[in-house]
């Protein structure tokens, strides 16, 4: 079953996120999530607890009614299959394994087909399999497991999209900036990577950083203080109390060093469960607050596509989205610029200050800080257009006329009222904007400008998640945006929400 988050069709799957001490199920993910199919015209559905982590039921096929009555018996045999399709080995074990495979005397192989280093002993099982020789393993890729691992490639629920350089340069240069000294990787490998390959080269300030990721495989490379084994869509950590301690340690910033969360959750991800896991990371940092009055929301970057703003936004008000784009290296459509075939559509949702994150020019952000402005479009895609002997944006309907010296309906009333403004709101000359019959009308309407993301094009139709307020930007007067001129004063005048 395709789960969604809603659906408008008459019949849709909601999250039901539990409070209290009711305990869901779990499969091999940790505890299910419970889910109420709901239709049209029905008060109450049907509820159920299906997989946190999986989309896909090939994948994970736990289902079960909320109100179904399982046996002593059934449980028994589920908590035997869940057992079973654990890891391998514990992270402990994991962790004494790479220490032995650091000290291979010769010929250290890594089994491509079952993604694991191997210790001497092992190399006969896997000697059908595909393998990479002690050339490959270098300590150089050692310290890049994102490189050595295959990205998982679940389409529906863990696809892994890697970062390119730039975008986790970038990440990390305006964490660095920002005075971060503690970064929490939420499904972010490649920027736990990076942060461990600077403090390498010991160029920088060193960071400290914590992995939390549901692909275990990681465990091979890093100690039980860099990587846990979680899921983010339960806020399960699969190393039990030990792991949530760990989490609990990272957070403390007795010593002074501010944290950070980063989180890029697979895109096919419900929101809903997803913000509630970082609400509960995000409450753990609070308690552990030691300052009064200080600031009372743990710093998160939450990388996803703009077109989730909405849902984003409702879960988290008090978060931006931001104009840059990420890009990843692997993901067939979206890549920066020339090599991609489209744009990528993914943003940075924070709550950080927008200004403070400042774009950098040479991937062709044309301004200096974030959640900027560009031209406005309607839902249907039409644009403001500029004109230049007004000096001014005005609606697509309205022409330049040259008796009148500036732009107004074809049809207007021509030469009435000779520098009688008229009105702002529909072109009328018989009253001021004030006095507009419609101007409520469009009050209301104006929910319907889209402020394009700034510097860089998106394809119209996506554009409907892409609203901001102008209000919360602070815009100098008469920025260019593209060929298109607006003033702040105009920009607050038209695009109030
Ligand atoms: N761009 C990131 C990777 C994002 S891909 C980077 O380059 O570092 C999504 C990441 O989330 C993957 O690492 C994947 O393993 C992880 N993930 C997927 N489902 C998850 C879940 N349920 N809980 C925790 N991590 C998950
Ligand atoms: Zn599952
Ligand atoms: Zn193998």
């Amino acid at each position: 079953m395709q789960l969604k988050e809603s659906d408008e069709d008459g019949f849709g799957i909601e999250i039901v996120l539990q409070q209290g001490d009711r305990k869901a199920p779990s499969c091999v993910h940790g505890p299910t999530l419970l889910f109420e199919k709901v239709c049209k015209g029905e008060e109450k559905g049907r509820r159920f607890y299906a997989c946190s982590a999986c989309r896909d039921r090939k994948e994970c096929n736990f289902f079960q009614w909320e109100d179904d009555k399982v046996s002593e018996a059934r449980l028994l045999a589920r908590e035997e299959e869940n057992r079973s399709k654990m890891p391998p080995f514990t992270h402990q074990e994991y962790c004494s394994r790479f220490r032995k495979f650091l000290a291979l005397p010769l010929g250290r192989r890594f089994c491509q087909d079952c993604q694991l280093l191997l210790l001497p002993g092992e190399w006969e099982i896997h000697a059908s399999h595909k393998m990479s020789q002690a050339d490959d393993i270098t300590e150089a890729r050692l310290s890049r497991p994102s490189l050595m691992l295959k990205p998982l490639e679940n389409k529906k629920s863990n696809a892994q999209y890697l970062f390119a350089d730039r975008s986790c340069h970038f990440l990390l240069d305006t964490l660095a900036k920002l005075g971060y000294r503690k970064v929490l990787c939420v499904g972010t490998p490649r920027l736990h990577e990076l942060i461990k390959l600077r403090n390498q080269e010991g160029k920088s300030d060193p960071m400290k950083s914590l992995l939390l990721d549901i692909d275990f495989r990681y465990a091979q490379f890093y100690g039980t203080d860099e990587f846990c084994h979680y899921n983010m869509f339960n806020h399960h950590f699969f190393g039990g109390e030990a792991a949530s301690g760990v989490l609990r340690a990272f957070l403390d910033e007795e010593d002074g060093e501010k944290v950070i969360m980063v989180s890029d959750p697979p895109f096919g991800g419900l929101v809903k469960p997803l913000a509630h896991s970082f609400s509960q990371i995000s409450e753990t940092w609070r308690k552990l607050q030691t300052s009064e009055g200080g600031v009372v929301e743990m710093p998160i970057v939450w990388i996803f596509p703009y077109f989730f703003e909405p849902r984003i936004l409702e879960c988290f008000p008090s978060f931006t989205m931001l104009d840059y784009q990420v890009d990843y290296d692997n993901h067939p459509l979206y890549k920066h610029g020339k090599t991609g075939r489209k744009q990528s559509p993914v943003r940075l949702f924070t709550n950080l200050t927008p200004r403070d994150v400042v774009l950098p020019r040479e991937e062709g952000y044309r301004y200096s800080f974030s959640s900027f402005l560009s031209p406005l479009f309607f839902q249907d895609g039409r644009v403001w257009k500029h004109c230049s002997e007004c000096q001014k944006c005005v609606k697509p309907s309205w022409r330049h006329c040259q008796s009148c010296a500036r732009c107004a309906l074809p049809d207007h009333p021509c030469g009435n009222s000779p520098g009688l403004e008229g009105c702002f709101n529909c072109g009328s000359l018989k009253h001021k904007r004030r006095a507009c019959p419609l101007k409520d009308k469009r009050r209301t309407d104006n929910k319907h400008f889209y402020i394009k993301d700034s510097s860089r094009v998106l394809p119209r139709k996506r554009n409907a998640g892409n609203r901001q307020t102008v209000e919360a930007l602070s815009v100098p007067s008469g920025i260019v945006v593209g060929s298109r001129c607006v003033s702040s004063v105009w920009l607050l005048n038209n695009c109030k929400r």
